[in-house]
């Protein structure tokens, strides 16, 4: 299975990857972690890419298209994958259709989460995210059994450095503006199905698992 998660920044894209790959055993694939980890490292696409991101700005379609062509490559991905947070423009829906194309393959779905923009910030300024496998948190309504601890892995918690209010508020212009196209795009292309991200963890999981068994 070959999906996209589309949605803007909090809308749950993350949290119901974490999800999909546990239901699915196919690796979840963010290009925003993958970022992160490169910051984290210091490598020199960490560097490129650290200040678009703390401005909440799109990474360049140059950069973020070539590593999303040689993580595809791997082997965990052969047999499906769920991209979250790629793409985010037209250009970069256009390169993945030749990515997929030269690989053999094509896309399954695209789910689009959507979320009404106050929701979203309220979302944001709350969350938390596990430094060592990134899984989500909110500190009201996704508590981790121990206070700062990951559930899953033990890993700490943190809050990102382009979770405050002033970056939300342009991540989520830069979503309508540059990302919002690709719905279009992908109901075009007949892969589109939009869900309500507003109902609930588990009940916006149990729509994308119908979703996909269709
Ligand atoms: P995310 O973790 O998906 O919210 O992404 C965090 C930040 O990483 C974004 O605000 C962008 O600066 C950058 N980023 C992640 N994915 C992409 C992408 N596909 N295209 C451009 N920039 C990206």
């Amino acid at each position: 299975m070959r999906m996209i998660l589309l949605g803007p920044p909090g809308a749950g894209k993350g949290t119901q990857a974490v999800r999909i790959t546990k239901d699915f055993g196919i690796p979840a694939i963010s290009t925003g972690d993958i970022f992160r980890t490169n910051i984290k490292e210091g490598t020199e696409l960490g560097v490129k890419a650290k200040g678009y991101m703390d401005k909440g700005d799109l990474v360049p379609d140059s950069l973020v298209i070539d590593l999303v062509r040689d993580r595809l490559s791997w082997d965990d991905a052969k047999d499906g994958f769920i991209l979250d947070g790629f793409p985010r423009t037209v250009a970069q829906a256009e390169a993945l259709q030749g990515i997929l194309k030269d690989l053999g393959t094509k896309l399954d779905i695209v789910v689009s989460i959507v979320v009404p923009d106050e929701e979203l910030v309220r979302r944001i300024a709350g969350r938390r995210v596990c430094r060592a496998c990134g899984a989500p948190y909110h500190v009201d309504s996704l508590k981790p059994k121990v206070d700062g601890v990951c559930d899953i892995c033990g890993g700490e918690l943190y809050q990102r450095a382009d979770d405050n209010e002033e970056t939300v508020r342009n991540r989520i212009a830069v979503y309508e503006e540059s990302t919002l196209p690709l719905v279009e795009f992908y109901t075009e292309a007949g892969l589109l199905t939009e869900i309500d991200g507003t109902i609930g963890i588990d009940k916006v999981e149990g729509l994308i698992a119908k979703a996909l068994d269709k």
